[in-house]
């Protein structure tokens, strides 16, 4: 049994403690919200009240925050995981956030005798309840090889992808390719429509030809084909716009830094920022059919 220290058990963290809790560890619980420490206790986990309470004894601390301000506040404010916790501890940052917050606060936890590496996820709210979540993780193969079991319990597929931050990356430059051909499925599937041909005579065509891409195959934006897609519940997520576009968000600033040339990224980010404009942020992602078909 490991003692693990959980911080932010929101959607995603509520799941993915309770998994670790099932699998014997001992999971001290901590959030800002005292309900979602208490669905965390009813789930397994010790509440504790602070972060020195949290961490003090623990050999992982896994963060589950919204964006790279909390980390850099939860890891590096007075009274922080960084001030509280023993030397040599893990930290596993699964929050999907900035690279180069990422990198930074890796680099100052190596400085400070700790071991870290940077775990985002994909496969939603879902997938965190049902432990088949995808890691993506940045960091030294040391701290990977440590990691890699506790990840495994909360996950499926668990990817090495190179030095502090590269997990960022991958999880980044994935979901700005899902947003921009699930805009492009989109366009088709509008296309075919107001042409004359049927959703569904177009996906079994386009299905096993070479417009065939997961938005299409696993998340039909068009209602009928693909009968678990959200489109057949009102665009009801599953994984919601606003999540989009802050990943998309990421992408753009990440890629500014870089020098990267992103049209289509570019393109993606401003369609999404028109679904939070018209409030339609809270659908599905695929969702993105109503704007492009004009039934926002
Ligand atoms: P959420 O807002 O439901 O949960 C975040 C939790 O962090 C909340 O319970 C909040 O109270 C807590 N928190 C905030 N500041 C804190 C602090 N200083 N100390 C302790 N707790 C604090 O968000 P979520 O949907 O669980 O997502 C978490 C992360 O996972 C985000 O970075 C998100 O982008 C990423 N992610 C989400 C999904 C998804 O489908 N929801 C999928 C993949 C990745």
């Amino acid at each position: 049994m490991t003692t693990i220290a959980f911080i932010g058990l929101g959607n995603m963290g509520i799941g993915m403690a309770s998994n670790l809790a099932k699998a014997g560890h001992d999971i001290r619980a901590l959030d800002i919200s005292k309900d979602a420490i208490a669905r965390a206790v009813e789930a397994g986990c010790i509440g504790v009240k602070d972060t020195h309470d949290a961490v003090k004894d623990a050999d992982i601390v896994v963060t589950m925050l919204p964006a790279g301000k909390h980390v850099r506040m939860v890891y590096g404010d007075e009274g922080g995981v960084f001030d509280h916790a023993k030397k040599g501890t893990l930290f596993i940052d699964s929050s999907t956030i900035d690279v180069a917050t990422a990198r930074a606060v890796i680099s100052t936890a190596e400085h400070k005798g700790f071991h870290m590496i940077d775990a985002p996820v994909s496969g939603g709210v879902g997938g965190a309840a049902a432990g088949t979540l995808t890691f993506m993780c940045g960091g030294t193969k040391d701290a990977f090889n440590t990691a890699k079991p506790y990840l495994d319990i909360m996950g499926k597929n668990v990817f090495h992808a190179g030095d502090a931050g590269n997990g960022q990356v991958a999880k980044i430059a994935n979901n700005m390719l899902l947003g921009i051909h699930m805009i492009g499925t989109c366009e088709a599937f509008n296309l075919a429509e107001k042409l004359g041909l049927d959703a569904q005579t177009f996906y079994d065509i386009s299905s096993t030809a070479s417009g065939q891409n997961w938005s299409m195959t696993s998340y039909c934006p068009a209602p009928g084909p693909v009968e678990s897609a959200p489109s057949n519940s009102d665009y009801k997520p599953g994984f919601a716009a606003a999540m989009m576009l802050k990943d998309l968000r990421l992408a753009q600033d990440a890629a500014t830094t870089a020098r990267a040339a992103t049209p289509l990224g570019t393109q993606a980010e401003a369609l999404y920022s028109l679904m939070e404009a018209s409030g339609k942020d809270n659908l599905d992602f695929s969702g993105i059919m109503k704007l492009i078909n004009g039934t926002i």
